[in-house]
């Protein structure tokens, strides 16, 4: 018989001793749970007198964002040697990508071991770790812009589309795909204008409108962080109208970096809501896409803002960007992804470095991806292990990082095909500096760069030829 619903909870009889199979876990261990907490921020010597409520507010954070040296030096003083900020000097006027650094990220910065640091290496660029670009990079990789039947609106998918709104984002990332577009020029790089005026939008609006197979829309940018409310509504409403859009993503990088905006920016957060929650009455699905890369990214601020966002219903996930350094470590990426989890975060996709100019130190191999995608899955639920994937050079999208046809790990060449999205075989290569040194040799040759492309992609044909004859899909 069931026991009675009283007796539950209590303590069962000795006899009933429960036995455990599994080792028990020392609780101190689950770092996932321990989140920075406190006025961290007051490490910093700029910030020594800054209270709560000014930290949290997300217009200071944006107005004391730091977009130079003279900044930088001026928040963290004596923390840091002369030689190590004569190196950020350097490191700024060779960076192809804008630089901005929210005090909330500057302070979650180890000051002690700046080159170390992982939050340091994504957003703070210093000359002396620097490494040559691949031979085989070029700006705009992904072909975002060959794909753009309007500036700024990306389908290369079937039925779905990528939306640039704007080129400005509450941060600057050293390792941006879209350095090609976003944030202002350098002295490396002039973008591509994507500014946020209505009548680009209104040029995209209409090309979505006119293709009924389009069913899903990336808003992004840029980043949606920076759409002023009415600019979300906006944005959100005219896309939930048409008939044919059925996904909606709002994709920024404002929670792993300013998390307080989804505290205290009220109206923002209240205008995604009403979004998201009209798209529920449609049938129709709103989320948010964010983009953290390491665990020290997660603090009690995050889990709180993050809490807000899942009280009213918001589903989010995350994509992350596999960084040398960062986060390709087995023990970095399985805290990520338990800690994405505790803030009810779905990891969705870990990427492959993109190739992009003047970050070749964060790029590492794809079996770097190979091996932590095989130690993540199996250690939390299904639904909270990301896919590891390239971006495929060339315009064929996201492939699954094992699903190659050919891997030569000599050459650092992989070779994907994408049947659904574009014919023909897309390339992504290794970082040159992680290869045999005779092989490294070899990719300073022009000539032999073609030799080694040729053989990995005869053997990827030669591979697809075996397993077509084996496969019984047509
Ligand atoms: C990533 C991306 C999408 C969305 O792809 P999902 O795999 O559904 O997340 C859509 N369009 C473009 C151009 C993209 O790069
Ligand atoms: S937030 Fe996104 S779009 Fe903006 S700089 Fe970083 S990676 Fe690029």
């Amino acid at each position: 018989m069931d026991a009675p619903l009283s007796t539950i909870g209590r303590a069962p009889a000795a006899a009933d001793e429960i036995r455990h199979l599994k080792p028990r876990v020392d609780p101190s261990t689950l770092l996932h749970r321990q989140l920075l907490d406190g006025h961290f921020w007051t490490k910093i010597p700029a910030y020594r007198e800054v209270d709560e409520a000014t930290f949290l507010d997300h217009a200071w954070q944006a107005k004391n964002s730091i977009t130079n040296p003279t900044k930088l030096l001026a928040a963290v003083q004596d923390l840091v040697p002369q030689s190590f900020y004569d190196d950020v000097v350097a490191g700024f006027a060779r960076a192809p990508m804008s630089i901005r650094v929210s005090p909330y990220l500057l302070s979650l910065i180890d000051w002690a071991d700046p080159y170390n640091d992982p939050l340091r290496r994504q957003f703070v660029p210093v000359a002396s770790r620097l490494l040559p670009d691949h031979p085989k990079l070029t700006l705009d990789s992904l072909h975002e812009q060959a794909d753009a039947p309007v500036p700024g609106l990306t389908h290369r998918y079937p039925d779905k589309a990528l939306f640039l709104t704007l080129d400005t984002c509450p941060v600057y990332c050293r390792f941006c795909t879209r350095s090609y577009a976003v944030g202002v020029d350098t002295g490396e790089v002039e973008k591509v204008s994507l500014k946020a005026t209505e009548d680009r939008w209104l040029r995209a609006f209409q090309y979505i409108r006119e293709r009924p197979e389009i069913e899903d829309i990336v808003v992004s940018g840029g980043d949606s962080y920076q759409l002023k409310a009415r600019q979300i509504s906006l944005i959100g409403n005219t896309l939930l109208e048409m008939p044919n859009v059925r996904r909606i993503r709002f994709a920024t990088k404002g929670p792993a970096v300013m998390p307080m905006k989804l505290i205290t920016d009220v109206e923002w957060v209240d205008a995604l809501t009403s979004v998201v929650e009209r798209g529920r009455k449609l049938h129709k699905e709103v989320v948010l896409h964010t983009h953290f890369n390491h665990p020290n990214e997660i603090t009690a601020i995050t889990k709180r803002a993050l809490d807000g966002i899942f009280e009213r219903g918001i589903i989010v996930r995350n994509q992350s960007v596999l960084q040398r350094g960062v986060n390709d470590t087995i023990e970095t990426m399985q805290l990520l992804v338990k800690r994405l989890g505790h803030c009810q975060v779905h990891p969705y996709y870990v990427y492959v470095h993109d190739l992009v100019k003047g970050v070749e130190d964060l790029r590492t191999t794809l079996q770097t991806a190979l091996d932590i995608e095989k130690a993540v899955r199996g250690t939390t639920a299904g639904f909270h292990t990301p896919t590891f994937v390239v971006d495929a050079p060339g315009g064929g999208g996201k492939r699954v990082a094992h699903s190659f046809e050919h891997y030569d790990r000599d050459s650092g060449i992989s070779v994907f095909s994408a049947p659904s999205v574009k014919p023909g075989f897309f390339l992504y290569f290794d970082p040159v500096d992680t290869l045999a040194p005779e092989i490294q040799e070899r990719w300073q040759s022009g000539e032999q760069q073609q030799k080694m492309i040729d053989d990995a992609v005869s053997a990827a044909q030669r591979a697809l030829v075996d397993s077509s004859r084996a496969s019984s899909v047509r």
